[in-house]
């Protein structure tokens, strides 16, 4: 296995806090980062070697990127799979276009999951207000409707509970390809983050419970609340999806616990995932870290935790204004991505509080630790 030597330099398509994170990790390995994104002054490119300043789809921007670069990654999923094939045809990119086109449309995305042997909840492509009211009739109510492609943090999706919402909410969503998807009565949603190298080796994080406000993350209890069984099960359905994807670098697996104790996959994204920020400061070797390491072509040490965790985003205005009081406030290590602007719904930063092994408080706990947040 040839790894990167140090002082190479790794391309990041996309500007945001999970370049900017995967950059800081970077550098901790003697690494260069050079980010490619339209936005000046963007989290990633204010802690990077370089800046290519374009759009994902300008060929030009494209190949000035891949020409300042040793390798390529990616820490967002919107890009086109053409401006990272061309990408693909000068520098190797890890994880490669072939893992992006899939996470990057639900229909695609389930279809290789259950290919793959991995339950999700039952689903149907729709493209038409015919075809949603047929496989409404299929899959029963409540369902939710998710656009196949672009949604995320709850956008491009509407939740059908009678029959009169079809026709409201096929209006809203129908210009574009669709999925319906029944119901899944969650216990707790929890994810999964595996890493899998050059050499084909997997290591898998602890699994974390996650609880979101308004569609968005809010936190991650690390490890979660499962037993054993269920837990190392939904270790090794994500390590299997990585290893069926042929993924070089990080993969997310957000899965539900169901009622009934199994689980199911809600859905996969290629890059670090804002439920493995817990890992830079619980773990020898971060999420970013391992992402790093990955596409470097580095080992992979140990997933493995030194203390429990609990990690809060810090979203919009209201809780980015409360970083004097989180950074006056003992035991709360707090990271902020360098956004000018605290736009409603936007991730500013999250929060971590470390606990001992196996004394990750309760609910009321967690709020207490989370004090003034
Ligand atoms: P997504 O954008 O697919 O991650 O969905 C955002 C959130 O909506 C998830 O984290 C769940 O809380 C909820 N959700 C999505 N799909 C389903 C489903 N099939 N059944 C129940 N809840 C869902």
């Amino acid at each position: 296995m040839n790894a990167l030597p140090p002082n190479s330099t790794i391309g990041i398509v996309g500007g945001g806090q999970l370049g900017r994170m995967s950059a800081m990790a970077a550098a901790r390995l003697g690494y260069r980062c050079h980010i490619l994104t339209p936005e000046a002054d963007s989290p990633a490119s204010q802690v990077s070697a370089g800046v290519t300043l374009g759009d994902y789809e300008d060929e030009a921007a494209l190949r000035a990127f891949a020409a300042a670069v040793d390798v390529i990654t990616f820490e967002f999923e919107n890009v086109s799979a053409k401006g990272l094939e061309l990408l693909a045809s000068l520098k190797p990119v890890r994880p490669g276009p072939d893992v992006l086109r899939i996470s990057q449309d639900r229909v695609v995305e389930k279809s290789f999951l259950n290919g793959a042997g991995a339950p999700t909840a039952p689903w149907r492509a729709v493209d038409s207000l015919a075809a949603l009211e047929t496989a409404v009739g299929e899959l029963g109510l409540p369902s939710i409707l998710k656009t196949a492609r672009g949604g995320y943090d709850g956008k491009g999706q509407v939740m059908l509970r009678a029959p009169e919402d079809l026709a409201a909410a096929f209006a809203e969503l129908g210009a574009e390809a669709l999925v319906l998807e029944g119901f899944v009565n969650f216990a707790c949603e929890i994810s999964v983050v595996v890493a899998r190298g050059l050499d084909g080796e997997t290591v898998a994080f602890d699994v974390v419970e996650n609880q979101h406000r308004d569609h968005i993350l809010d936190l991650t209890l690390a490890p979660a609340r499962i037993g054993a069984d269920l837990a190392l099960e939904a270790q090794d359905l994500a390590r299997n999806v990585a290893e069926k994807l042929g993924l070089v670098g990080l993969l997310a697996v957000e899965m539900f616990v169901t009622s009934k104790g199994g689980v199911v996959v809600n859905e996969i994204a290629p890059r670090p995932h804002n439920s493995g920020h817990w890992t830079i400061d619980a773990c020898p070797a971060s999420q970013f870290e391992m992402h790093v390491r990955a596409v470097a072509g580095l080992p992979l040490p140990e997933a493995s935790r030194h203390s429990d965790a609990v990690m809060k985003n810090l979203v919009g205005e209201a809780e980015c204004a409360m970083w004097p009081e989180i950074m006056a406030t003992p035991g709360l290590i707090g990271h902020l991505y360098g956004k000018a602007e605290a736009r409603a719904g936007r991730k500013m930063g999250h929060v971590t509080r470390l606990f001992p092994r196996g004394a990750l408080p309760g609910p009321f706990g967690v709020a207490a630790a989370l004090r003034p947040l």
